[in-house]
């Protein structure tokens, strides 16, 4: 079967041109060509596209193979380009290599011709393959994020004021509708789990997330898992073990990253358990240069049927229609995350029995025995009471997050808030008013950054609440005045529990 190819020929002489049309056609191209043997003329035949490849003879007077090669450059066409010379020097095929040639051919020695056409036709279409791809999964990264930056703004107004609406003791909700409200919260937390981890998985998908390698110390991350999964499990009666076999030297893993993949593995492990069932999490270093964190469950185990299904994005393997929430996005994620690190997550599972799911890392060179968890960040003294009511000063250009964090102060009775909605009013404010608490935004594109610089070196001791969406990176690019982070959308009862804290109110 005959093959279509639309040649350039760049040649001066009639007779190696004939050569040339002639090789291709015996090689089986149904061929349609242009000659040009000056730039003037090359560059028209160039202006009206189509053309799948140049062949250019190496030396022509006034003008030649290399400056053929130079024009397609400059005019960004991406078309492979094979040279054919008569006698040339080593040093002059190398250079035109170097400058992108696809190939180069001795006259005289066309056998090469067709497979040199053939490999540069592949190569090509693997470029654009691979650029099309790159511009496909960059646009729908730009979408994922756009959207869900849209979703989350109404859905702080929906969890915020539902939570509000829950928790009001002037006009308290009646038990039926304080169910309903439940019902409100626990579906708009269902799609903001859904948007984070959407927009993670794209933005793992499309290599748009840094991974930043550390000596991280194991012993010490498993301490901060088990602080963050004891509430869950004590409410889901599940028991938490914790184990090391042998010593543990430190990983070589992005630490927020790696407590995202461990928090994954232990919060399924609890979630798809029994009541009275036990999670155990295991540190080994059996394989040298490894360390392995091994999540032991007692729960349901999942069908040998769906094991296959589990690392696909949305599939929960048969969860679909229980009452366990989730998003059937978390371990995809993980595993990406891992291999980004080197590392891999893998499990097996018996149905009915329980399951073993682990993540494995590299140890890292540096690495030396596990330290003695080193003492944690203090959170910040509270404020010395003062007589009489209290103030907030709230650093947020958004309307709505305004009025959500007046009503919000509100309910915490003896307290007074100020908002700044600009850098200057929030400078002249926490200088002026001397506030007890500053919350700020500290979203991309919010203010809270910018007004904390200009504020940092006249508060004092004033405790700092930076408010902040991607909870997953809150190690990376926190301002170092923020002592206290909460995430976005807002949970009231950690946002006033922290408030109440900090300005000394007695909870009601
Ligand atoms: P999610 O838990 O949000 O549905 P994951 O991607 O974390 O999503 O897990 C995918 C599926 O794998 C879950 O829906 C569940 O069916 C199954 N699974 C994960 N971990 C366990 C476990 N420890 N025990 C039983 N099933 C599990």
């Amino acid at each position: 079967m005959s093959r279509r190819l639309r040649v350039l020929l760049v040649e001066d002489s009639d007779d190696d041109a004939q050569l040339l049309i002639r090789a291709l056609r015996k090689g089986g191209y149904d061929l349609e060509f242009l000659r040009v043997e000056t730039e003037g003329d090359m560059r028209t035949a160039l202006a009206q596209g189509g053309w799948q490849l140049v062949i250019s003879d190496y030396a022509i007077p006034g003008f030649g193979g290399p400056a053929a090669l130079h024009l397609v450059q400059d005019l960004g066409l991406d078309l492979p380009f094979i040279l054919v010379s008569g006698t040339v020097g080593e040093d002059q095929v190398v250079e035109c290599l170097h400058a992108g040639a696809e190939d180069f051919l001795v006259k005289g020695k066309l056998a090469r011709l067709i497979p040199a056409i053939e490999r540069a036709l592949r190569l090509r279409q693997e470029r654009a393959s691979r650029a099309m791809a790159e511009a496909h999964s960059a646009a729908k990264t730009a979408f994922v994020s756009s959207i869900s930056h849209e979703l989350r703004t109404p859905l702080n107004a929906i969890l915020g004021y539902a939570q509000l609406l829950h928790r009001d003791r002037r006009e308290p909700l009646s038990a039926r509708h304080k169910e309903r409200v439940d019902q409100i919260l626990r579906a708009g937390e269902h799609v903001l789990r859904l948007i984070d981890d959407t927009l993670d998985l794209s933005r793992i998908e499309s290599g748009a997330i840094a991974i930043a390698i550390e000596a991280v110390d194991v012993v010490e991350a498993m301490e901060e898992l088990r602080e963050t999964l004891e509430p869950m499990a004590s409410k889901a009666g599940i028991a938490l073990g914790f184990e090391t076999e042998g010593s543990i030297g430190r990983a070589a893993a992005d630490r927020v990253r790696f407590s995202q993949i461990l928090m994954n593995l232990g919060s399924n492990a609890i979630k798809y358990n029994r009541p009275g069932g036990q999670v155990t999490f295991r540190v080994s270093s059996l394989v040298a240069d490894r360390i392995r964190v091994t999540v032991h469950d007692t729960g349901t185990g999942i069908p040998a049927d769906k094991q296959s299904k589990i690392f696909e994005p949305y599939q929960r393997a048969g969860q679909e229609t229980g009452s366990i929430q989730g998003t059937g996005i978390g371990l995809v994620i993980s595993q990406r995350l891992a291999r980004l690190m080197g590392g891999e997550v893998g499990f097996t599972s018996v149905w009915g029995q329980g399951s073993d799911f682990w993540v494995e890392v590299p140890v890292h060179p540096s690495s030396g025995l596990s330290s003695t968890p080193s003492p944690r960040h203090g959170s910040g003294r509270p404020t010395a009471p003062r007589e009489g009511r209290r103030l907030v000063l709230g650093i947020d250009d958004s309307p709505t997050g305004a009025l959500l964090m007046g009503d919000l102060i509100d309910t915490l009775g003896t307290v007074d808030l100020i908002t700044a909605p600009t850098v200057e009013s929030a400078a002249e404010l926490a200088l002026s008013r001397r506030p007890d608490v500053i919350i700020l935004d500290l979203d991309p594109g919010s203010i809270g950054a910018a007004a904390l610089a200009r504020i940092a070196s006249g508060i004092g001791n004033t405790p700092v609440i930076g408010l902040c969406t991607m909870v997953r990176d809150r190690a990376r690019g926190i301002p170092s005045g923020v002592r206290h982070l909460v995430a976005k959308p807002l949970n009231v009862d950690e946002l006033v529990a922290l408030l109440e804290r900090l300005l000394q109110l007695s909870s009601p």
